[in-house]
């Protein structure tokens, strides 16, 4: 392997520290083509088994369905199944995916696609009529047995097989549909700390880099061993045994130092000058609400709704979101629920959602402007379901990519109206609900003074803020060095967004990625804001900072790094509070990391 032995700076996009076997994922074929992965030798008589089931309940499905057609209607249309039996009984069908299995290392399902396309093409190329429409026949027999396929368990991964998935790229639906227990983390090409892949990971808990040189990914195979280092961005091939074991000591030692962090989830988030943070966490499933209580958080800070349906890329109807939302409500009991509604476009759902060929979708119909000038409709049912549901408990409704007074004054004749109908309907609905801006561009933070006008809070999202303020997009590795939320230019948006908010009286959070990192929170507690939300695995260690320093010195930082002339001393300035206040930061290699 060319890369043996070599340390690779890349970007630390999930914390934590993976050791193991690579996985890897080459892409082929059409989109909607399963993931190929490799598979490990020691793994293909599994597969194989896993295949060879699904003939077997394939068969038996095919069977009762003949029988049940003979009986229920008429002979003649249970041909149509014999014909299908008799295609799965084909050994020339089957064997070809057997040998796609043990040759190629690819799994059952890869393997199945693969030699579906291959027949179907064969059959559609033939002359003949009755033969060529044997390919649909094909197609029905695949979908059947991919099926049953995809309902097998897979047998169950020893600790010690769990891998390390290596890829180019990573989707937000591929990555929420990543088996946790079978795998140990990821390393891809293209990303950054705030895509939302990333954000994914960490609420999966799932140790993450990014930036990996594409040569790298393409020569690791299923034999290769790396270690991916989440907290301060590395990613070392086939590691010799010291480095492994010293990686391996890193590794526990960060475990420890989490569980010990984990003890203090009952103290109050405050500085030590008497001064109360809310802690609140950011979540992606209606499971997530799950970590309320478990994290002991305020609230949440944000659901990100559009993440509740990125496994089957459609939003469901009215019914079924109101179910969702109220479960929820209740569950969260009277905490703060702050629910965003869908923030479609940028890098999140590859759409069937709205029509989306944009050159460049972060700059495109994205957040509030789809729901307001192409989905409406999408919008109006995702709303009447939250004013409904907002009986239930503590409601919060938040627009993401706000950048006009004019579109909060839109949102708000849509609420009324729709309240008009719901009164009409005599359904029971929400009268004053809490409505909230995502301050996320550059123009929404200077026109905060006039958007906390009309609404109740702010929400400050950091990654999109930097990204629109930086000019560069927040899933490109190419220019993440560039993504600096110390930098003086996003702490003065923050710093015109709290004050317009104190002015209004109105509430402001944090809940961008910058909430979450320990060398930014001095700057952030020190700006003034009333909460900072994240994935409820950066509690623990944001509830440590806050509680050790004050706001006094918090604020002193705050206001000499708007006045710096750069990022990093800005930074600098974070730092040296923190390795005043809470050294053991430094001691444990999480703060202080390489940035440059
Ligand atoms: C943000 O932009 O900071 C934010 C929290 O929203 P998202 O990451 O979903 O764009
Ligand atoms: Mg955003």
């Amino acid at each position: 392997m060319p890369f043996s032995g070599q340390n690779f700076k890349v970007i630390a996009i999930s914390p934590g520290i993976a050791v193991g076997r690579v996985q890897p994922i080459r892409r082929k074929g059409a989109p909607g083509a399963p993931v190929l992965h490799e598979i490990s030798p020691e793994m293909v008589p599994a597969e194989l088994e896993r295949f060879r089931q699904c003939v077997r309940d394939t068969r038996e499905q095919l069977i009762a369905l003949t029988q049940a057609v003979r009986t229920k209607l008429h002979t003649e249309d249970a041909g149509i199944f014999d014909a299908h039996l008799m295609l799965v009984d084909d050994l020339s069908l089957t064997s070809e995916v057997e040998k796609r299995i043990s040759d190629n290392l690819w799994p059952a399902e890869y393997a199945l696609y693969d030699t579906a396309e291959y027949f179907v093409r064969v059959f559609s190329n033939i002359q003949d009529e009755f033969l060529r429409e044997r390919a649909a026949d094909i197609r029905d027999v695949f979908d059947r047995l991919m099926g049953n396929l995809s309902k097998q368990e897979r047998r169950k991964t020893d600790r010690d097989d769990r891998r390390i998935i290596v890829a180019n790229s990573l989707s937000p639906s591929e990555t929420v549909s990543l088996d946790n227990s079978r795998i140990l983390g990821f390393a891809i090409e293209t990303g950054s700390a705030t895509c939302h892949t990333a954000i994914l990971a960490r609420s999966m808990r799932l140790p993450a880099v990014a930036g990996v040189p594409a040569e790298v990914i393409n020569s690791l195979s299923a034999d290769d061993k790396i270690i991916i280092d989440g907290f301060s961005g590395r990613l070392i091939v086939n590691p010799d045994d010291r480095t492994e074991e010293s990686y391996r000591l890193r590794a526990k030692s960060a475990v420890e130092f989490y569980h010990k962090l984990e003890r203090d989830k009952r103290l109050r988030p405050e500085t030590t000058d008497g001064f109360e943070i809310d802690l609140a966490i950011n979540i992606g499933s209606a499971d997530g609400i799950a970590e309320l209580k478990r994290s002991g958080a305020s609230g949440i800070g944000l659901l990100r709704t559009e993440f509740l349906f990125l496994e089957t890329r459609t939003l469901p109807d009215e019914e079924t979101q109101f179910e969702i939302y109220k479960k929820m409500l209740i569950a969260a009991e009277d905490a703060p629920v702050i629910v965003r509604t869908m923030d479609i476009g940028g890098d999140k759902l590859d759409n069937n959602i709205f029509r989306s060929s944009e050159s460049n979708p972060f700059l495109g119909l994205r957040g509030i402007r789809l729901c307001l000038y192409e989905r409406r409709d999408l919008f109006e049912t995702q709303l009447r379901a939250l004013l409904r549901a907002g009986v239930y408990g503590n409601l919060r409704i938040m627009f993401p990519m706000v950048s006009s007074v004019l579109e909060v004054l839109e949102v708000r004749r849509i609420i009324s109206e729709l309240q008009a109908r719901l009164a009409e309907e005599k359904k029971e609905f929400l009268r004053k609900p809490v409505l909230g801006v995502m301050i996320e561009t550059p123009a929404a933070a200077l026109m905060a003074d006039e958007l906390g006008k009309h609404v109740d809070f702010f929400s400050i999202g950091t990654n999109d803020l930097v990204q629109y303020t930086m000019a560069i997009d927040r899933g490109n590795e190419r220019v993440a060095y560039l993504y600096k939320p110390a930098h003086p230019a996003i702490l003065k948006l923050i710093h015109t967004t709290v004050a317009a908010a104190r002015k209004h009286n109105i509430y402001v959070s944090v809940c961008g990625q910058m909430a979450a990192d320990p060398e930014l929170i001095p700057l952030l507690v020190g700006l003034g804001v009333n909460e900072l939300s994240a994935e409820s695995g950066s509690l623990p260690l944001m509830r440590r900072v806050i509680r050790s320093i004050s706001l006094y010195d918090a604020a002193r930082v705050a206001e000499a790094a708007m006045a710096s002339p750069d990022a990093y001393t800005s930074l600098e300035l974070s730092l040296d509070l923190l390795k005043r206040c809470v050294p053991e930061l430094f001691t444990e290699n999480i703060a202080g990391k390489e940035r440059k």
